[in-house]
């Protein structure tokens, strides 16, 4: 099953789509995460990425493709994926066609996941992640324990630098301006489904098994 994961920063893409690894048994392919993980390891690709993402600025096109490709070739990738933070523009979306075609696979669908912005705005400010596993929490809706430190494995928590309130503010312009136009895009494909983003996080994943098992089967 080949899943494209649409919906604006915050709107709980990362977290429904650990669910649906576990549910789906397939990789969760984050863009966000890959970029994450070369920037703190100070690789050449972060080195590149690292002034888009501290401005909140998508980091460019040809960057994120290639990232993409490499991971969608992968040998887990084969029975499926979910893409979650890509594609963001057209021209990526246009990318993936292609290079799903040389892989003669298709996208079976297209979730959307929507929330107004200043709920968004909301959940990002409170959002906490732990360094070492992870894991996610956030200050008022699923606090953990101990407010710096991780539930599951004792590690530490912190704020992603881009989740300071300037700079969402700027991700969710970036988001209207190059990524909106991909519901469009999507929907004049057929594949876009829309996903109510509010509610408790069972809630949405129930919403999002109810729309692909309904689709599949
Ligand atoms: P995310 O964790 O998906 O919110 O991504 C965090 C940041 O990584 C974004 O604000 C961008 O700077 C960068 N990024 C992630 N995915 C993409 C993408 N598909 N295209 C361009 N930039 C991306």
């Amino acid at each position: 099953m080949n899943i494209i994961l649409l919906g604006p920063p915050g709107a709980g893409k990362g977290t429904q789509a650990q669910l649906m690894v576990a549910r789906y048994h397939i990789p969760q392919i984050s863009t966000g995460d890959i970029l994450r993980e070369s920037v703190r390891k100070e690789t050449p690709l972060g080195m590149k990425a690292k002034s888009y993402m501290e401005k909140g600025q998508l980091v460019p096109d040809e960057v994120v493709i290639g990232i993409v490709e490499e991971r969608l070739n992968d040998s887990d990738c084969h029975s499926g994926f979910i893409l979650d933070g890509f594609p963001r523009t057209i021209p990526q979306a246009e990318a993936l066609q292609k290079i799903l075609q040389k892989m003669e696979k298709t996208l079976d669908h297209v979730l959307n996941i929507e929330v107004d912005p200043e709920e968004l705005v909301r959940r990002l400010t409170g959002r906490r992640t732990c360094k070492l596993c992870g894991a996610m929490y956030h200050v008022i809706f699923s606090p953990p324990k101990d407010k710096d430190l991780c539930d599951r494995c004792g590690g530490p928590l912190y704020q992603r630098e881009d989740d300071r309130e300037e700079t969402i503010r700027m991700r969710l312009k970036e988001y209207e301006r190059q990524t909106a136009p991909l519901i469009q895009y999507y929907q004049t494909k057929g594949l876009l489904r829309s996903i109510d983003g509010i509610g408790t996080q069972s809630q949405i994943f129930d919403r999002i098994v109810q729309t692909i098992e309904r689709r599949s089967f």
